[in-house]
């Protein structure tokens, strides 16, 4: 899979995707990023990327011209999607699907946003992580990015498999437990340590049923209706 990210801030990358799984994802050959600046693709001597609204409220709007060029360098972006709070949140589902694209290009918005051309023209979907909003799309596209490479096949270790995750299965994970047995008077639930497998299989349910009933009782909402 190839991941291209079009942003002011390439630099803002670097450490986050040579760490940890999205790192061992590229160093295994499961991923490739590509940072292009947006800054590249301006023409004018101060390299300008953003200029004020139409319509004269506060703030600026970045211009549509180095999206439009960078966007055409790329030559097949793949499946675009702009990170933006007016998007649609960003669920497992949605990682799901984007990991099965071989290659998407994601747009990092900053101060008010992208010209709304660059969406009418390139964006085939409009992604937000969550009902705030945050100073840029860098943040975001990590989150992306992240939920999407840990499930290629690979990414993973069997220990870390993403299939005990929460809403993989559509419910919260069970919470979980390591050494110490005992920490500062609390202890580990005696089932755990008891090697009754089919006895931890059934309390790791009734703890993710419990999890999820009193949390996200939405999670058990939409299972009903499917
Ligand atoms: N004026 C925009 C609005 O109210 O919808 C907010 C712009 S925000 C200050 C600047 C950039 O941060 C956005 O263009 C977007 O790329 C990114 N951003 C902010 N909040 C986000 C969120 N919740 N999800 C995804 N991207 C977000």
């Amino acid at each position: 899979m190839r991941i291209n990210v079009l942003t002011i801030f390439p630099g803002y990358f670097d450490d986050p995707l040579s760490l940890s799984i999205p790192g061992r994802a590229r160093e295994a050959g499961l991923v490739e990023y590509r940072l292009v600046d947006l800054r590249d693709h301006t023409h004018d001597r101060h390299r300008t990327t953003d200029d004020g609204p139409f319509g004269g409220k506060a703030g600026m709007v970045m211009k549509p011209e180095p999206f439009f060029e960078a966007l055409r360098v790329l030559s097949d972006p793949g499946h675009v999607v702009s990170l933006t709070p007016r998007g649609r949140p960003l669920e497992h589902a949605t990682a799901v699907r984007l990991a099965l694209e071989d290659e998407i290009t994601l747009l990092c918005g900053r101060y008010k946003g992208i010209d709304e051309r660059v969406t009418e023209e390139w964006v085939d979907e409009e992604v937000s992580i969550g009902d705030y909003v945050l100073s840029g799309g860098e943040p975001a596209a990590l989150v992306l990015i992240d939920a999407v490479v840990r499930l290629l096949p690979g990414a993973l270790g069997d220990h870390e498999s993403a299939s005990s995750d929460s809403f993989y299965d559509g419910r919260l994970a069970p919470p979980a437990y390591t050494r110490p047995a005992e920490h500062e008077g609390r202890g580990v639930p005696d089932v755990l340590r008891s090697g009754d497998h089919a006895a931890i299989e059934r309390w790791r349910q009734r703890r993710a049923d419990e999890a999820t009933h009193a949390r996200r009782p939405d999670l058990l909402d939409l299972d009903a209706a499917d």
